[in-house]
């Protein structure tokens, strides 16, 4: 059985005012579950984040990391840095770095193999556009992005998957429960090819865009998915409670 995850990226928001939202999440959600739950904040409260999270079913994470462990990279944070805040997990590929940042699929590679070196679990995104999608080459885009970005000693304690279709991120507009079906179970399929069935079914799968508390429990009865990777709704804990609820339910 896979453990569930509610991964939440607060992206650019959140100065030290929303610690208070991490204070309340960890002491509404101090019992153990089989559900982690992951808050990612700006990297300058990552420190103050992972003191709060500290001895609760919290655990925090970053939302980027550099490939190298140190050098001149000025403006960079390199994972052995984030592992040193107390935090565990780091996002790796989110479709807003891919684009704003050019990140390429080999760029998002060496970020996750720099991730697993600090001893952090990397949440590896990818996801296609409303073009893709429109063209009918989703599936493609996604086998594309795997075989890419994700390295081949993958294993289900250090790698989890986001599905963000980037059409639905920031946007109101979900998948539909049936397209995302068709990619978890793709990826899925994917991963139980290239990895074996030990790894291939360890290996966390999440699904982000727009989950809100109206629509998790529907996205959370689809059978490959197991949580979500919240932007916007995870800001605040009166949001982001009812969505780690309807996964703990599910
Ligand atoms: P959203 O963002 O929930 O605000 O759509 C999800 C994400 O980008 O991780």
């Amino acid at each position: 059985m896979r453990r569930k995850m509610a991964a939440g990226n607060w992206k650019m928001n959140g100065d030290s005012a929303a610690l208070g939202v991490i204070s309340e999440l960890a002491t509404t959600h101090s019992g153990s579950t089989d559900t982690d739950i992951v808050i990612c904040p700006p990297a300058p409260l990552l420190f103050r984040a992972s003191e709060i999270a500290r001895d609760s079913a919290l655990t925090i994470g970053a939302q980027d990391c550099h490939s190298a462990a140190s050098g001149a990279h000025t403006g960079d944070i390199s994972a052995p840095m984030i592992a040193d805040t107390g935090a565990t997990h780091v996002i790796v590929g989110h479709s807003e770095r891919r684009d704003a940042c050019g990140e390429s699929d080999s760029d998002v590679r060496a970020k996750t193999m720099a991730a697993w070196d600090a001893g952090l679990t990397a949440i590896l995104c990818i996801g296609e556009s409303a073009a893709d999608r429109e063209a009918g080459k989703t599936l493609d885009v996604i086998a594309g992005q795997l075989k890419g970005s994700m390295p081949d000693d993958a294993t289900g304690d250090r790698l989890v998957i986001a599905y963000e279709p980037i059409w639905a991120i920031g946007t109101g507009a979900v998948a539909t429960t049936k397209q995302i079906d068709e990619v978890h179970d793709f990826i899925r399929a994917h991963l139980v090819e290239r990895l074996g069935d030990a790894a291939g079914n360890a290996i966390r799968l999440l699904y982000g865009g727009s989950v809100k508390p109206a629509n998790a429990a529907e996205i959370f009865k689809c059978g490959n998915v197991d949580g979500a990777l919240v932007g916007g709704a995870s800001l605040k804990a009166a949001d982001f409670t009812p969505i780690i609820r309807a996964l703990v339910d599910s």
